[in-house]
């Protein structure tokens, strides 16, 4: 886009060694350029002097010297008196030389406001004039534009026409830089002039305001304040050079182009007299001529006077009381200032003279004084001239019948001259004069403008990119103000709809690293630093690189429990980058890297100490105690990894074992006697101590598997495997083999064992076996998989399928019905995680055993579809009403797929590959640690159906008969566990695919699942969702409706928590709080609920739904986005000008309200909704459940954090709960169980509820040692 642009020093702007080799620092524009030349409110003229026609009077005595009268046109005639004019005797009149020397150089301009010159010179040369040694003592390391680049190229705009590479100049200035002596020709000041310019400076002193009292004067002198301080500055300036001229240059980097001005060389008469006489004319004509007419009649009678003394040598006296002179000029002190300034001197009145005269100075050429008086006057007559005809240009429309006096003198507009040769004239340089409220904002906007280089004059959307760029370019060091400036001016631009369009250019700068000032502030507090913050400290130069670094460090580790947690540690690396940055600190660059790469991340810090994820507190202690000793050396990694652990699990015993040094842990209290058991952490156990507690509490789980105690024989679990009896035998719904039966004996053993060390034990925790946890955690297919790549399996079964094959596999890949609702993420497909997966499917296990036909016809087998649902023939529910004309035969079965005939073997292979699953999201690479010890982790759900499955596969009585055996009730699991449900599946569009129908199957269930990720719902909202909802189902939309035929003793509720981000591709865990109690009350799901209520309700459930649906839009789109951008306009308005529209505000503010009061009428609504639904309910309180264990899971990620579980003591005590956390058991109230958990990351995963006085749960188990017999 532009030339010249160097992107290693543009990434390395901010770093000390990248060199910055030909970079001039900042330039600017030729528009900005133009404006700093002189006042752009003056014009400056060229002037040209042809040698006047005057004659001087033809001598009575002496031809050549003598003068004769003047001509009697003259006005000075009638000015002077009418004796014969007194003629000096070496009169000499100036030469064409002299006339054409007045003119002080050939680039000098003359500005009439001024009544001074401006030294101009534009140039294309490769050779600039040289700097004067004071420039380079005052700006040593200004350094000039690659020479080479800007010999490459002539003239940036006759070599490129406008709009191509680099547009325009870049003007880089070198202020007082050259001698006007260097210019060609050079530029000398005369003596007159430097006496002159020492006089001025005195008087200036002298003067004061005392005797301007004058206020037309006061006047003058304040609109001729820039002009003094010009002046003054050039008299400083020439002082320090010996009464040498100093001109500023200006060097365009891309081409030869170069420009030098000086400031103003001031006129013989100050510009303030000449102003104050021209406005005292003007305001006070004289009789029989208009303001106009008396200006020029008194700047001509002036003129007169010098032409006449030096073509005429007329050197009489002026009398000042004549009348011609009265009326023409008058008399005050102005007039007596501008005739001194030319030389003349006061003669007071005297003798017969009753008003005082003006004498002429010598102008005799032969005398030093002489030539001096005659140079000055001959400027004078120059600029007087000039001024004139400018004058009489302005006035031309009140000077038409005026019969002017001949000037010799002829002037020009330079502007357009010397705008061309910089390339600021119109043609060149679009015009667009910004809008008002710039010019009225505050400085800062305007200093932003400038410092891209920009006039406020000419700008347009390119010419903006230009100037950011070309200063990035050759002032790289200072990308950030020029970025800063870019984003100040685009957002006040914005607010106006500016005709300047950024956003790309700001958005591509922006992934380039660039920041603001802004952005530095905010990442300095983002960090901590500033006095409202963390560290109650300035981010200044003071402040050490190590003490940033280690402020980030800090910061990354909060951030592992933080529930957006990624996000802010993007934003901090972020920070500390534009941190780095700003302090040009390669150093902290390094040290970001270093840290992105080998900084301390929750895993890096579980395998820096080189403990399993999930250890507890006091091995993690005592682990971390060893290390330091066995590695000195390493004890800052190891304090860091122990930090970042500390804050992974929100362990507070581990901070305050960092912060003392002492392990808070070794003081707790000891458990009470009959007191349940903890499980000391065997690591990486997560869920599974929870998991055993919770089977403990169960009663006749714990007692049908005492029995079964720990024996290591392995022959014991082989005994009475009879590969006939295994076929009769089918659990979870399907057969099972040889091994798993070992398996699961021997996982059951030591389950027993640990629940008799759980009842018998003094010491406060127990350890479970390694073998229990393995069996627990891994499945029989998982150690088929590791059998397989170890290159053989143990077993000659090779069809040793897997409950959790099936389920987590097997699954996954069937057309199971998926959640229509888009901010439903398909839960089946989300990674593994150890906070459940699972939605509809988890009761799979009980396919094929309990699929009930509803409509007898169609019992043989083509109505059985894929999923196991049984086609009910004629759609009966009411929701497929609008569906029943269809003509499809309404009397014979449907199939799914339309072919009454098809195979059924065919169809189900058909039907699972026509609706193509989306793509498994990629799954978490299982952790280091995790692999160490177990392999393969699964969620909570399907490490409970595990251990179920193991339980009952253990208690099978392999040798009984069938009846006997295996039956539901016999199996203490099913009977415990398990549930009947009906789930009716119709079809609500239909589809070439698909024609309405109604299909219902039965299946057991051992878990609800809950979504939880919609907020404010409680337990009944949320089981309503699974209860009734629209599910895609083989890619056709069809409603779900379950309901509940039996449910077993131990409810088990499940929330999900983990989602999954489509966006980001990532599990998320959510931390909704779902609201739950003590009671729960299962009628409304129930298959016999009464018809009537569930029709009221439904027609209830349908509003309360849209009007949740409706609230979820509001926040989670359009309100959210209005909200924040009025806040966000409201607060800039306050905080800047008041030019925001606001019209654009009010319409902003009245959109936000009417979503507010939409919002407000919507949740008022679902809140009554709510209320009539209870109300629905609220007698049918028949299926009871009490709440008996809350499984919970601390922790901002599904991948790390801690799990422990409350369990209520039944029945000695049901108001208190315990807390079973690893190996502390502790007592808590109810009131902790129930809380509200918003904003926390400690919440309920898994709930568990017993039918009420079932008597299935009996919390401790104890036996407590006789203390008699203790003291024995
Ligand atoms: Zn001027
Ligand atoms: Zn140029
Ligand atoms: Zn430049």
């Amino acid at each position: 886009m532009i030339d010249g642009r160097d992107q290693v020093e543009e990434k390395g702007w901010w770093d000390q060694d990248v060199g910055m080799i030909g970079r001039p620092g900042p330039g600017m524009l030729p528009p900005m350029m133009e404006s700093k030349l002189h006042n752009p409110e003056h014009t400056l003229f060229t002037v040209s002097v042809t040698p006047p026609d005057i004659k001087p009077p033809v001598p009575t005595n002496a031809p050549e010297t003598s003068s004769s009268p003047p001509p009697p046109s003259s006005p000075s005639q009638s000015s002077t008196s009418s004796s014969p004019p007194a003629t000096a005797p070496s009169f000499t009149p100036p030469t064409p030389d002299e006339v054409r020397q007045a003119v002080p150089h050939p680039n000098a301009y003359y500005c009439r406001k001024h009544n001074g010159w401006v030294l101009l010179v534009c140039k294309s040369s490769n050779l600039l004039p040289p700097f004067v040694p004071s420039f380079r003592k005052s700006s040593p390391h200004q350094q000039l534009p690659d020479s080479s680049r800007r010999t490459r190229t002539k003239n940036c705009i006759s070599d490129q026409p406008y709009g191509q590479t680099n547009k325009t100049h870049h003007f880089h200035e070198y202020p007082c830089s050259i001698d006007a002596t260097s210019l060609v020709p050079p530029y000398r000041s005369r003596s007159w002039e430097r006496e002159e310019n020492a006089k001025h400076a005195r008087r200036k002193i002298e003067v004061g305001a005392a005797y301007f009292d004058n206020d037309m004067v006061q006047h003058a002198v304040e609109g001729d304040r820039k002009s003094q301080e010009e002046t003054s500055i050039v008299i400083d300036a020439k002082e320090a050079e010996e009464s040498t001229l100093l001109l500023d240059l200006y060097v365009c980097c891309q081409c030869s182009l170069y420009v030098a001005v000086s400031g103003v060389i001031p006129g013989v008469i100050p510009a303030r007299y000449i102003e104050y006489l021209t406005m005292d004319k003007y305001q006070k004509p004289h009789p029989g001529g208009n303001g106009a007419t008396s200006v020029m009649a008194a700047w001509e009678t002036i003129i007169t006077v010098v032409e006449n003394l030096l073509w005429k040598g007329n050197t009489k006296p002026l009398r000042i009381g004549g009348k011609a002179f009265v009326r023409k000029l008058g008399w005050h002190s102005g007039i007596k200032m501008i005739f001194e300034s030319l030389g003349f001197s006061y003669k007071e009145a005297q003798g017969d003279e009753p008003i005082g005269t003006l004498v002429p100075p010598s102008i005799d050429k032969t005398t030093s004084s002489g030539s001096f008086n005659r140079e000055r006057l001959l400027r004078a007559w120059v600029e007087m001239s000039s001024y004139t005809e400018e004058f009489r240009r302005r006035y031309a429309d009140e000077l038409k019948d005026y019969q002017p006096h001949t000037l010799w003198v002829k002037t020009d507009s330079a502007r357009e001259t010397y705008q061309r040769e910089l390339g600021a004239h119109i043609d060149q340089i679009p015009r667009s004069g910004l809008p008002d409220f710039f010019e009225r904002a505050p400085v800062k906007v305007k200093e932003m403008w400038e410092k891209l280089g920009l006039s406020s004059t000419a700008y347009n959307t390119d010419l903006f990119h230009f100037a950011y760029f070309a200063q990035c370019r050759c002032d790289p060091r200072n990308t950030k103000d020029y970025f800063t400036a870019v984003v100040e001016v685009d957002y006040r631009h914005k607010l106006k709809a500016g005709e300047i369009d950024n956003e790309t250019m700001i958005v591509e700068e922006r992934s380039r690293g660039r920041f603001t000032d802004e952005d530095l502030q905010q990442a300095a507090s983002l960090l901590g630093f500033g006095e409202a913050n963390d560290l109650k400290l300035e981010l200044d130069d003071s402040v050490e690189d190590n003490f940033v670094l280690q402020a980030w460090k800090d910061k990354i580790r909060r951030s592992w429990t933080a529930l957006d947690g990624a996000m802010q540690r993007n934003q901090y690396v972020d920070a500390l980058r534009i941190i780095a940055q700003s302090r040009g600190s390669r150093e902290l660059i390094v040290a970001l890297e270093n840290e992105q790469r080998n900084g301390m991340t929750p895993e890096k810090a579980y395998s820096t100490l080189e403990v399993p994820v999930g250890v507890d507190e006091e091995m993690l202690i005592t682990i971390f105690n060893m290390r330091i000793e066995e590695q000195p050396s390493q004890s800052d990694k190891m304090r860091d990894a122990l930090r970042v652990i500390a804050e992974v699990t929100e362990s507070d015993r581990l901070r305050k074992f960092l912060e003392t040094g002492m392990d808070p842990g070794d003081i707790a209290a000891r458990t009470k006697p009959d007191w349940p058991r903890g499980l000391n952490q065997l690591g990486n156990t997560c869920y599974l101590n929870s998991l055993l507690q919770y089977f403990y509490t169960i009663k006749d789980l714990r007692d049908a598997i005492a029995p079964l105690a720990l024996s290591d024989d392995k022959l014991v679990f082989e005994e009475r495997v009879d590969e006939d009896d295994l076929k009769k035998h089918r659990v979870g719904g399907r057969a099972i083999t040889r091994s798993e039966v070992v398996r699961s004996r021997k996982f059951v053993s030591h389950l027993a064992e640990l629940f008799r060390q759980l009842e018998n034990s003094n010491s406060p925790a127990v350890t479970p076996s390694l073998d229990l946890a393995k069996l627990a955690l891994v499945t029989s297919k998982d150690e088929e998989e590791d059998e397989t790549d170890r290159g053989g399996t143990e077993t000659s079964n090779s069809t040793d399928a897997t409950l959790v094959d099936e389920s987590a596999g097997g699954l996954r890949e069937s057309p199971q019905p998926q959640r229509a609702k888009s901010e439903s993420p398909p839960l089946s497909r989300s990674p593994s995680s150890v906070l459940g997966k699972r939605t509809r499917g988890v009761d799979k296990k009980g396919e094929g055993e309990d699929q009930a036909t509803i409509d007898g016809a169609s019992a043989e087998a083509p109505d059985i579809d894929m999923d196991g649902f049984v086609l009910v023939s004629k759609p009966p529910s009411p929701t497929s009403a609008g569906l029943e004309n269809k003509p499809s035969g309404s009397d014979t079965p449907m199939t799914i797929d339309g072919d009454g005939s098809g195979d059924v073997e065919m169809q189900v292979e058909e039907n699972v590959e026509t609706p193509k699953a989306p793509p498994l999201p990629p799954r978490p690479k299982t952790q280091g640690s995790s692999e160490m010890m177990f392999g393969k982790q699964h969620d909570v759900a399907e490490c409970m159906d595990n251990c179920m499955f193991q339980i009952e596969t253990a208690l099978l009585n392999l040798g009984a008969p069938l009846e006997v055996a295996d039956s539901d009730k016999t199996s203490v699991v099913k009977r415990l566990f398990y549930g009947k449900m009906r789930q009716r599946l119709t079809l609500l569009e239909e589809s070439k695919n698909h024609k309405a129908s109604t299909h219902e199957r039965e299946d057991h269930i051992a878990h609800l699942p809950v979504n939880v990720s919609d907020e404010q719902f409680d337990l009944y909202d949320g089981l309503s969702g699974y209860f009734d909802d629209v599910v895609d189902f083989n890619g056709a939309k069809a409603r779900m409706e379950v309901s509940l035929i039996d449910l077993p003793p131990i409810l088990q509720i499940q929330l999900q928590r983990v989602q999954f981000n489509r966006e980001t591709m990532q599990a998320y865990k959510s931390h909704s709080y779902v609201k739950f109690g003590e009671t729960i009350y299962m009628d409304r799901f129930m298959d016999d609920a009464p018809a009537e209520k569930r029709a009221t309700a439904k027609v209830i459930q349908e509003e309360l739904t849209q009007n949740r649906d409706r609230v979820r839009q509001l926040t989670q789109s359009k309100y959210e986005t209005i909200d924040n951008t009025w806040t966000f306009l409201s607060k800039q308005t306050a905080m800047t000008f008041e030019e925001v529209d606001e019209t654009f505000l009010d319409d902003l503010k009245g959109e936000k309200e009417r979503v507010e009061q939409e919002l407000e009428t919507c949740r008022r609504r679902a809140g009554e909704l709510k209320t009539q639904l209870e109300e629905v309910w609220q007698d049918q309180h028949r299926v009871e459940y009490e709440l008996t264990a809350v499984f919970v899971h601390r922790g901002a990620s599904p991948t790390f954090g801690h799990y422990f579980i409350y369990q209520r003591w039944l029945p000695n005590d049901p108001d208190s709960w315990f807390k079973y956390n690893d190996s502390d058991v502790s007592m808590v109230t109810k009131d902790e169980v129930l809380a509200d958990t918003t904003g926390s990351t400690a919440n309920p995963y898994l709930l568990v509820y017993a039918r009420k006085d079932s008597q299935v749960i009996q919390t401790v188990q104890r036996v407590v040692p006789d203390p008699d017999i203790m003291q024995i």
